[in-house]
């Protein structure tokens, strides 16, 4: 039996029509899409036919139903989705740049996501988790930072695996946050991520020297090193694998780590090696570029399939 567990937020991401349109003045919005780099991840997770929960929260309200709708009809239980009835469901609005940057306003700390605690949150579906995953981007306070160190706690008594994304967005980090993901990285034992992320956790400036410290002094097992277009390596303490990306016409790159990421994990849960793994995430995470909308790209292996023929 296996179980993968995702903690943290759950949001509506509402997307400017125009590139370089600046959300600073009146234009065309286009969504609300389901969102939230934890809830993509475990919807990756739930197509790939493994079984799977979120602990999150939401309100009552239209943003949190059609997030709700979209988990459930995936495959997630959203037994863990708490629904907070004096708070209002997460948002992102998003503006896109020619030179590939985004720009994001975030109502994420004073929504209902902002406000999951140990008092709120619906520790039940941790029974039978045999993989926890945390994402750098949810450790907004320090109610989220016990709660997650808690989960942690639960699934690895329970010999259960914990995989990291640290999905550090410059907007959001501050010092306290780099200080619990620091934390987090002490008990991780596949770590994920991106380019520009690889040397923010260690006390080495170069890239290589990052990656031994993460395998000698914090212990983490794996290393998945997201490259974007140009693909993605896997780094063990005695091997490494590289992937090119598939070439596909990039729509929205916004989730493709989550969807690679929830793919990458699905895959070594389910047993299959390394290579098998990086290969099926990495056609995640290309399919996933061609939708617009971070969660309307995740796939089935059927849906891959039918994509890369
Ligand atoms: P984000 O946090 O912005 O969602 P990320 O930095 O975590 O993204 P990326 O490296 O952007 O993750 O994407 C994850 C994987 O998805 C890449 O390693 C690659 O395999 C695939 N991928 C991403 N963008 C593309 C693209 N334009 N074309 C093909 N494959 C892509
Ligand atoms: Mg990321």
């Amino acid at each position: 039996m296996m179980k993968i567990v995702s903690l943290g937020e759950i949001v509506v991401e509402i997307m400017a029509t125009e590139i370089n349109q600046p959300l600073s003045e009146t234009g065309l919005f286009s969504g609300p899409f389901p969102s939230g780099a934890p809830a993509i991840f475990i919807d990756q997770v739930a197509k790939l036919g493994v079984d799977c929960s979120i602990i999150s929260a939401v309100g009552n309200d239209g943003f949190g139903d059609i997030n709700l709708k979209r988990l459930r009809k995936d495959g997630v239980d959203i037994e863990g989705i708490s629904v907070l009835e004096d708070e209002v469901t997460g948002s992102a609005f998003v503006t896109y740049h020619s030179n590939g940057d985004r720009d994001f306003i975030f109502n994420i700390s004073k929504a209902a996501c902002g406000h999951l605690s140990l008092e709120n949150a619906n520790l039940d579906v941790l029974s039978g988790c045999t993989h926890l995953h945390i994402m750098g981007s949810s450790l907004i306070n320090q109610n989220i930072v016990d709660l997650c160190l808690t989960t942690i706690d639960i699934v690895k008594n329970n010999q259960g695996k914990v995989s990291f994304d640290p999905n550090i967005r410059k907007e959001l980090l501050n010092d306290n946050m780099k200080a619990s993901l620091t934390k987090i990285l002490e008990s991780t034992d596949i770590y994920m991520p991106s380019e520009a992320e690889v040397t923010v956790l260690s006390s080495f400036d170069s890239d290589d020297a990052a990656i031994a410290e993460y395998f000698s002094h914090f212990k983490v097992s794996e290393i998945v090193l997201k490259q974007g277009s140009k693909g993605a390596t896997v780094f063990t303490p005695n091997s490494t694998s590289t992937i090119a990306a598939f070439l596909v016409d990039e729509i929205d790159p916004t989730g493709a780590g989550d969807c690679f990421g929830g793919a990458y994990i699905a895959c070594r849960v389910k047993g299959m090696n390394i290579d098998e793994s990086l290969s099926i995430a990495a056609q995640c995470g290309a399919r996933s570029v061609t939708f617009k909308g971070p969660m309307e790209g995740t796939s089935t292996l059927e849906e891959l399939l039918d994509f890369f023929q």
